[in-house]
């Protein structure tokens, strides 16, 4: 955020800091990140209950518009021939939104949903004035952390691109309405706002203000909603104006019920329901989906946002590599805060003792493979290329895997090192980097909550 101190981040980092040593404490303790600025800013700002933290007072946004001539596509930029040249592929799956960031100076949200929106034709069927829609992303877009690795603008832009093409899956043509599709990609660009780059057990076991806001239960995901929909009432940002009321009622329904479901707690139930829908497969005579009511149609939507959020290991390796390198950083920041907090360090959170290619290995079997092997069979055969991209990516990481002092590293010959691309990971070391997603699993599958108890941190995942 731009530094200032009203109304930056979220985040209550500064968990329970009512006692004034540790209030000093985290001031002392803040660096220049995001986390330590809103540390400082909670600290010394603290806002009222009924206020929503991180939302910047509208005087200070300085992303109204006031020319006369809209850009283009969206941002000022002085390679729009360029930017144009890639937005020419925003139907494609794995589209380099790392490029478009560079060519929108840094805006990659902004540009990526105005094309979205344009493409489909939903500022006029919405009548949403194109001024007014693009104050209202550049506010959104401001209001992702810079400073966060991966939970920024950019991850916000690669979800709602994927989202846009999930959308045109053949299999779905003609299924969804417009006001679903504007749902569902509006979802997709708010899903992660003002995100601290901390996950959400972490705020509920520093007792930070967001998790004693939101009761502890979807912590950030709540945060997300609140922040954007107050982001709409801004001067000059509520797309939403033309819409009538019942629309916006529905559409707003619409919205909390997909970014709820982007809780990493929710996973489970969310799969074993695609699963029966997979199962019970309703296609009309032109092979389309059938959805006859509000549950399957937003049954359907969610695991799509759900699918485009942990899209990273199904794009292309070299990006996939770079989402690694941010995600990964992130749990490190958090894993040097929990240490340097004397907290339990979360699982791969410990940027000492975390072998990240085990991690991805561990995350796409025990997770995004079930998930996207289940969208593929739902949308058969629309994701074939993408499950074939992320099953070649998770060979990738496993060769990739170091060998350790303790395993079996004599029978390998040195110019196999640091992996065998002939022979799985050793079981039992992917059975640890995934049992700790699988914990969390269980608890929340024998229904007894998702967490472990307050302040244990163990068996816990950072995706949570
Ligand atoms: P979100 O926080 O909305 O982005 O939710 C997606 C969750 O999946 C996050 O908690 C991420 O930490 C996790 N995630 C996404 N991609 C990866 C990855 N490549 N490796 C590990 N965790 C990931
Ligand atoms: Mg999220
Ligand atoms: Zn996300």
């Amino acid at each position: 955020m731009s530094g200032s101190l009203a109304g930056v981040s979220s985040a209550a980092i500064s968990a329970g800091g009512e006692r004034s040593g540790q209030v000093l404490q985290s001031i002392a303790s803040a660096s220049s990140t995001a986390q330590g600025t809103a540390a400082i800013t909670a600290a010394t700002n603290r806002v009222s209950m009924s206020q929503i933290q991180g939302v910047k007072k509208p005087l200070l946004h300085a992303n109204s518009f006031t020319g006369e001539r809209l850009p283009k596509y969206g941002v000022e930029t002085c390679q729009e021939d360029e930017l144009g040249k890639i937005l020419e592929d925003i139907d494609k799956w794995g589209i380099d939104v790392y490029r478009i960031s560079e060519l929108s100076d840094s805006k990659p949200l902004t540009t990526v949903t105005y094309a979205i929106f344009t493409e489909r034709d939903l500022l006029k069927t919405f009548n949403i004035p194109p001024k007014t829609f693009i104050t209202f992303m550049m506010t959104l877009e401001d209001h992702y952390l810079k400073d966060v690795p991966y939970h920024n603008s950019l991850h916000a832009a690669d979800v709602t691109q994927s989202t846009h093409v999930l959308l045109n899956s053949p299999a779905l043509e003609n299924v969804f309405t417009p006001l679903e599709i504007l749902a569902a990609i509006f979802a997709a660009a708010i899903h992660d706002v003002d995100h601290p780059g901390l996950t959400n057990q972490y705020l509920i076991n520093s007792s930070s203000e967001l998790a004693l806001m939101y009761n502890d239960e979807s912590v950030l995901e709540n945060h997300h909603l609140a922040v954007a929909f107050k982001l709409l009432q801004n001067e000059d940002c509520d797309i939403f104006m033309n819409l009538g009321k019942k629309p916006r009622q529905t559409l707003r329904k619409m919205v909390i019920d997909m970014v709820l479901a982007t809780d990493m707690s929710k996973h489970m139930s969310l799969l074993a329901d695609l699963k029966t829908m997979v199962e019970t497969k309703k296609v009309a005579g032109s092979g389309v989906l059938l959805l006859d009511n509000y549950t399957d149609r937003i049954q359907v939507l969610q695991n799509m946002v759900h699918c485009a959020d942990l899209s990273n290991p199904t794009k292309p390796l070299e990006m996939y590599r770079n989402w690694v390198s941010s995600i990964m950083e992130e749990f490190f920041q958090q894993g040097d805060r929990e240490r340097d907090q004397g907290m339990d360090i979360s699982p791969m959170c410990d940027r000492h003792t975390a072998t990240i290619e085990k991690s991805q290995v561990g995350f796409i079997d025990y997770i995004v493979h079930p998930l996207w092997e289940t969208w593929a069979d739902l949308v058969h055969p629309d994701a074939q290329d993408i499950l074939d991209t992320l099953e070649e990516n998770r060979d990738w990481y496993n060769s990739m895997i170091p060998i350790s002092p303790s395993s079996s590293s004599n029978d390998l010959k040195e110019e196999d090192y640091p992996g065998d691309n002939s022979q799985d990971a050793p079981e039992e070391e992917l059975c640890a980097a995934a049992d700790r997603i699988q914990i969390q699993f269980t608890l929340d599958d024998e229904g007894s909550g998702n967490r472990g108890p307050p302040g244990d941190a163990r068996g816990e995942d950072p995706t949570m």
